[in-house]
């Protein structure tokens, strides 16, 4: 009671108790030894910020959700090239969409766009879209997995070049297995199983797009050099088992020169995954 208890209908209760002056605390007599400071743990959150861009479609300013760098540490790379790092998966982060219009590219991509490719998204993709504006701190994985899609649909409306729409088919099937691991270790096993086709079925689509591209466009492609997407499209072709073009593909990059010494172990883990896949088969 006193003066201070009107400070509860600020929502201050808290603070009606304490003194209003304040006593000289006690300094303890013996000083106590200083705990050694622990690092704060970083999550997700403390990892990424909205950034600002301006939409090359209808010219809005929006905020998407981009990773702070220098943040993340890397723990490994799959088969594939997907790189795996703590706390984070940036795979989440790799689509910006514009919260008025609704058009979505991978940050790469996301400004080139020709007055015909404008007028192609506005008709097929902006006056018919609905979605609501991301609100959380952080991308779902649901969210992060839809503005792939989103991403896939704008690019097949710009007519996009093929290793565009494949790459961002990679970084899609990335996010699912991203997903699936953060199921699997939350202990929706079950789920995490379910969504392997949708994977499989963006790695299927990045192969027909990589292996296309291998045809027809100059390098680099996507910022990879030939032996690079020489490479990815073997692991590839291997998912789809399409073993055949899959050990052609490492049996010319084996006998290349390539100097990335670590692409070359690559190659060789890959050539004998193929050989025992294929030697199982037969066995069966
Ligand atoms: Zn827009």
């Amino acid at each position: 009671m006193g003066i201070l208890s009107g400070l509860s209908a600020f929502g201050l209760k808290n603070l009606q108790d304490k003194s209003i002056y304040e006593e000289e605390e006690k300094q303890p007599e013996k000083k106590q030894e200083e705990e050694p400071k622990k690092p704060k743990i970083l999550t997700e959150a403390d990892m990424v910020y909205d950034k600002t861009f301006e939409c090359p479609v209808c010219g809005t300013h929006f905020k998407s959700k981009v990773l702070k760098t220098g943040k993340t540490r890397l723990v490994g790379t799959d088969i594939d090239l997907r790189n795996r790092y703590d706390v984070i998966d940036p795979y989440k982060y790799e689509v910006l969409m514009c919260t008025k219009c609704g058009y979505a590219a991978m940050p790469k991509y996301f400004s080139k766009v020709t007055s015909s490719q404008r007028k192609a998204i506005m008709d097929q993709i902006s006056r018919v879209i609905t979605f609501s504006v991301p609100e959380g701190e952080v991308y779902d994985y649901e969210e992060a997995i839809s503005r792939y899609t989103l991403a896939l649909a704008c690019s097949m409306v710009k007519k996009d070049k093929d290793s565009t729409k494949g790459f961002i088919c990679l970084n899609g099937a990335w996010t699912v297995r991203g997903y699936r691991e953060y199921l699997t270790a939350n202990g929706e096993a079950e789920k995490a199983q379910e969504l392997y086709q949708d994977e499989l079925e963006f790695l299927g689509e990045a192969y027909k797009g990589f292996l296309e591209a291998r045809s027809k466009e100059d390098y680099p492609i996507c910022g990879m050099d030939r032996y690079t997407i020489d490479y990815l499209v073997a692991v590839l072709a291997y998912y789809a088992k399409d073993y055949e073009t899959a050990a052609k593909i490492v049996a010319g990059l084996l006998n290349s020169n390539m100097q990335n010494d670590n692409l070359k172990e690559r190659s060789r883990e890959l050539k004998d995954l193929i050989l025992t896949t294929l030697k199982e088969k037969k066995e069966k």
